[in-house]
């Protein structure tokens, strides 16, 4: 057996020209599959790509929330590699950080769009190339550890992360029987683009290593350094054979955080009357 455990496998990383699209990109490639980055960053995938390798990787631009952008992408990889055995549908955005009662509907839409919709439209596509061409394939969503609880996210976040693994479950239910898996993969707080960088405050950054320090003080697993790379090795396990056996389920990457008790020290945005 080949030490690669994704030897000759063509993947689809969506969201991958930077966070954790990118070290999953990095981390399939290092264990021998060929990997379309797909994202809507065109100058930093093709970097990612140039940095990689373009051997083994390329750049395709794809917004999730375009089915027909989504449609081409697969279609894409099929015409350059011949097949797809992995999707990993991974593209995200944080969205509003307003509170309920500050709720913007349109920015909640923008948030489902490409949170739910976009996954629902790759593992739709990539299903489809699929299940016509007799793969037994591997599809991961990355989903969220605020998909089962309150409070680690704004509102209109949490609840696009809770219909994202309903997607995941009713997916892997409808695709089982094509012997297709599907499976979520369920980070905790990384220190990415999406966590350090504040929308609409471009000068302000924060640490990674604050995001880290944070996840540990509330997490059971003290002196976890939880990163980028670490969300990718969860998603390796999912897309390789070593996960043959495994479908619908929600592996979550959070260093033991307690399910009910404790709450995150964000603050909940104030409503002024
Ligand atoms: P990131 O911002 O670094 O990466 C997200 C990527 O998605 C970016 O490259 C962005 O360009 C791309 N993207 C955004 N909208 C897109 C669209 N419409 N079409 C295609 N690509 C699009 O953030 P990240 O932390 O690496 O996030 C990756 C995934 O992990 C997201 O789904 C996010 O919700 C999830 N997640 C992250 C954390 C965390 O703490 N970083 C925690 C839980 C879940």
């Amino acid at each position: 057996m080949s030490a690669l455990r994704l030897d000759g496998k063509v993947a689809i990383i969506t969201g991958a020209a930077g966070g954790i699209g990118e070290a999953t990109a990095r981390l399939f490639v290092g264990n021998g599959a060929y990997v379309v980055v797909a994202d809507v960053q065109d100058e930093l995938g093709d970097q990612v790509v140039a940095s990689i390798g373009p051997e083994r990787c390329s750049y395709k631009h794809c917004d999730v929330t375009d089915e027909k952008q989504v449609e081409e992408t697969v279609a894409y990889t099929l015409e350059k590699y011949g097949t797809l055995d992995i999707v990993y549908s991974n593209a995200g955005i944080l969205g509003s950080l307003t509170g309920i009662l500050d709720l913007d509907m349109k920015s909640l839409e923008k948030t489902i769009d490409v949170n739910v919709c976009g996954g629902l439209a790759m593992i739709k596509h990539a299903g489809r190339a699929m299940v016509a061409r007799n793969i037994r394939g591997s599809i991961i969503c990355t989903v969220s550890a605020g998909a089962t609880r309150a409070g680690l996210g704004p509102v209109g976040y949490t609840a696009s992360k809770h219909a994202l693994l309903g997607v995941v479950r009713s997916a892997s239910f409808e695709l089982g029987m094509y012997g297709i898996r599907v499976n979520a993969v369920s980070p905790f707080g990384v220190g990415t683009p999406m966590t350090c960088v504040i929308p609409g405050i471009t000068r302000f950054r924060l640490d990674p290593e604050f995001i880290e320090e944070q996840m540990s003080s509330v997490s059971n697993l003290k002196n976890m350094h939880l990163k980028a790379k670490d969300i990718a090795e969860t998603a390796l396990f999912l897309a390789s054979e070593e996960s043959s056996c495994i479908t619908g389920h929600n592996l979550v990457v959070d260093g033991g955080f307690p399910d009910s008790s404790s709450t995150f020290p964000v603050s909940v945005p104030r409503y002024t009357v």
